[in-house]
């Protein structure tokens, strides 16, 4: 069997949601790929900052609270000096790290890197989706091979697309990962 593998690329930083005071309704905040960093007596807060889509209000993200500089290596504090790309993408990346301060991840724009293939062909597909991006298998599926609702459907009735391990293929998510197989021998079974 043929095997294949789809990695979800995220095209930009993950995109949050939560309420803006200014704008008085829900808005999404970007990551400004800048921290900032304050010193009170013998301790340091870290922050990530992020700027409303709209009105350019900023919301911070904690990265770290009231710790000792000493705590942190020096090469790591530098990186969070100098804005460090590496660095802001850990974090601004980290689904968890953000739901961790209290908002909402919402979906950056995508793409789905990997070969295409016929859906005669025996095919063992695995996604990849590196960043948990909060997407349906079924829209990643559709997409990229051009199958309408029904022809996806289809799939799943005729029993001809499995997941390892089953999963619900109309509605679940792809959270880190699935395994599908394509086999037309899977629909005699
Ligand atoms: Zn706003």
């Amino acid at each position: 069997m043929k095997k294949i593998i789809w990695e979800v690329q995220s095209l930009s930083l993950l995109p949050v949601l939560r309420y803006c005071k200014k704008c008085g309704r829900k808005n999404l905040f970007t990551c400004s790929r800048q921290f900032r960093i304050n010193s009170q007596r013998r301790y340091l807060d870290i922050w990530l900052i992020y700027k409303c889509s709209d009105c350019n209000s900023t919301w911070k993200a904690a990265v770290y609270s009231r710790i000792s500089p000493q705590a942190l290596k020096l090469e790591l504090l530098d990186g969070f000096y100098k804005n460090d790309n590496e660095l802001v993408e850990k974090y601004a990346m980290d689904s968890q790290f953000l739901q961790a301060n209290g908002v909402e991840v919402s979906l950056p724009k995508y793409s789905v890197i990997g070969d295409c293939f016929s859906l005669n062909e025996a095919v063992q597909l695995e996604i990849k989706n590196k960043y948990s991006l909060s997407v349906k298998v079924s829209s990643i599926v559709r997409n990229k091979l051009l199958l309408s609702e029904k022809e996806y459907l289809q799939l799943i009735t005729s029993g001809k697309m499995k997941s390892i391990p089953n999963q619900n293929l109309k509605k679940c998510k792809l959270k880190k990962g699935v395994t599908l197989v394509f086999d037309n021998e899977l629909q005699m079974s």
